[in-house]
């Protein structure tokens, strides 16, 4: 009886399989020649990088995973180990954030600058802000995301992470609306603006049934996507100053969200009056070449690709510059 039940329990196809065989198909055209290694290092253990707290005791940290083998990648080394999850230290901060060091680029791609208001439109759990505060930067940033399960999430993050001086009501503002309201909501106001859109979480959705985007259940949610990433895109465009910059990002090999995203993002913006360019982020990608496995030759904006040698990303972005 157990066994039976087992049985009609076990789904018939798992969306793990459902989103290899997509991928199978779609990135075998996209990436061609480069697809068999990137699919074989997406399928096995990714690396980790871990975000140094400054608000902790951060030399002791950085000595601790040194010894560890970590190298600091920001200046020219590669993060080596698996890391243990961060003890807190006498303060009670936590001393380190594990997340896949990919996904800080786009948060260095922004760029930001001494007294910037700044604006982390998708921002739970988390990660991205983490890493904007540790600048100790940012005049003002407004922190967003329209699940309140996740912005719960995010403020314990914070409250492990950044003592509460640095994130006042007047410095640190946290709000759960659809982030596609920003641009009648903010409009012309910020000079950053991080745009960390929900993706098909490639990775995840090859590893993990739970919460797995490529259920048949989804398939409308995940077909829309690339709809919500350019309306997404172009509010965080409404809400930039002219002259302010917008980072856009996921962490989906997938052209269709990420590149199309853009341009169809460009265009609707265009038609509301809105213009912005595309920056070159060659010279920025090249910094960091030592230690991930970027796209060759991409159109618009920057790909990490998982590689056995360098196993971080998929993590895709591309900078925006709004003229007027
Ligand atoms: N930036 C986060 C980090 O580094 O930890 C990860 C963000 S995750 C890729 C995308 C987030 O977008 C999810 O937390 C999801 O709840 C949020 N989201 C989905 N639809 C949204 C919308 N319409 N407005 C704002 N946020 C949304």
């Amino acid at each position: 009886r157990m066994k039976a039940k087992w049985a009609t329990s076990q789904p018939k196809f798992p969306s793990t399989s459902l989103a290899l065989q997509n991928f199978d198909m779609v990135y075998g055209t996209q990436l061609g020649d480069l697809w068999p290694s990137v699919r074989v290092s997406m399928l096995s253990e990714q690396k980790y990088g871990a975000l140094i707290n400054n608000f902790s005791e951060a030399a002791e940290v950085m000595e601790e995973l040194q010894l560890q083998g970590a190298l600091d990648f920001v200046y020219n080394g590669m993060v080596k180990s698996r890391f243990k999850p961060a003890r807190p230290h006498n303060s009670g901060t936590l001393g380190y954030y594990l997340m896949d060091a990919a996904s800080l680029l786009p948060v260095l791609a922004l760029d930001v600058q001494e007294g910037h208001t700044v604006l982390d439109l998708c921002a739970a759990p988390g990660g991205k802000t983490l890493a904007l505060l540790q600048t100790q930067a940012i005049g003002h940033l407004a922190v967003n995301d329209f699940s309140a399960s996740r912005t719960s999430r995010l403020r314990r993050v914070l409250q492990s992470y950044v003592p509460r001086e640095y994130w006042s009501e007047d410095t640190v503002q946290i709000t759960s609306c659809d982030g596609r309201k920003f641009g009648e909501l903010e409009r012309d106001t910020f000079d950053r603006v991080l745009v960390d859109v929900p993706c098909t979480t490639d990775r995840h959705s090859l590893l993990e049934e739970d919460n797995n985007i490529f259920k048949k259940t989804r398939m409308k949610e995940r077909q829309k996507l690339p709809l919500l990433q350019a309306q997404l895109l172009v509010a965080g465009l409404e809400a930039a100053r002219p002259g302010g910059e917008v980072v856009y990002s996921t962490c989906t090999l997938s052209q269709l969200q990420n590149e199309y995203v853009v341009e169809q993002a460009l265009h609707v913006a265009q038609e509301a009056g809105i213009t912005a360019h595309v920056q070159d982020l060659r010279a920025f990608a090249r910094l960091f070449a030592a230690t991930f496995h970027f796209a060759p030759n991409p159109r618009l904006g920057e790909l990490v690709l998982p590689h056995l040698t360098a196993n971080f990303g998929p993590i895709y972005f591309c900078k925006l510059r709004r003229t007027s």
